[in-house]
């Protein structure tokens, strides 16, 4: 598998993670193959949207066999850049930031949590999920010494612009924001968006109406 993304659209990118889930628990189901109808029912997708979207990066399926679930999940993983362990920081160690640091979910998909920073005196030194909270200044250091690759946001929503400013200039490359508010970061740099609150609005709307 070509380990460039840029034939591959934005669109199938977003899938790209389902599939992955997908396949990760069909090959710890001890299952080694799939057909893409079987695969798609499981999914709740069409056939030809599952054929077409693994298309898109060198067929794997074969006439009659179906998909090889191993090959195809480590593929998969290796498009997402997840055949390696990817570092990855926190900013901003208050309830949300600890309970993040806390979830041990992540780091058995790949994500290590290496350093937590803040910029308050009380949590500077405390330690949290083995990490020692370390004070946001030290960001830069500390990215180059460990290459941090994803900071995950978890600020009051007036700081978030400027610590992503910041640590984009310390080389992260991706953020997850769990601000209340949009990031906005310089080209080469990519956010993803988790607006809990957006979620709950939604749900909040929903449930009245029911
Ligand atoms: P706390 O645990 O202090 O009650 P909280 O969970 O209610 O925090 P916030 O007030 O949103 O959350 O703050 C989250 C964390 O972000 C706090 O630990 C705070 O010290 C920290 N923080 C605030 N401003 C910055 C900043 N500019 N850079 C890094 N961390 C910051």
């Amino acid at each position: 598998v070509e380990k460039s993304n840029k034939k591959i659209s934005g669109e199938v990118i977003k899938r790209l993670p389902r599939y992955y889930r997908y396949l990760g628990d069909l090959k710890k189901s001890g299952l080694t193959k799939i057909s893409s109808t079987e695969l798609s029912r499981r999914m709740n997708v069409t056939p030809s949207q599952i054929r077409q979207d693994l298309n898109c990066f060198g067929g794997f399926g074969q006439q009659g066999y179906g998909y090889n679930i191993e090959n195809l999940y480590n593929s998969i993983g290796k498009i997402l850049g997840l055949d390696s362990t990817v570092d990855t920081v926190i900013i901003g160690a208050g309830n949300l930031g600890s309970a993040l640091a806390n979830y041990k979910g992540f780091e058995s998909r790949g994500f290590k949590l290496i350093g937590i920073f803040d910029t308050s005196s009380e949590k500077i030194g405390t330690i949290i999920a083995d990490c020692e909270v370390l004070p946001l200044q030290d960001l830069e250091d500390f990215c180059k010494k460990n290459m941090p690759k994803i900071a995950m946001i978890t600020v009051p929503k007036g700081a978030a612009s400027e610590v992503a400013e910041y640590a984009a200039k310390c080389g992260i490359k991706g953020f997850l924001n769990f601000t209340y508010t949009d990031v906005t970061v310089p080209e080469g740099v990519a956010v993803e968006n988790m607006h809990i609150s957006d979620h709950l609005m939604m749900l909040s709307y929903k449930t009245q109406n029911m």
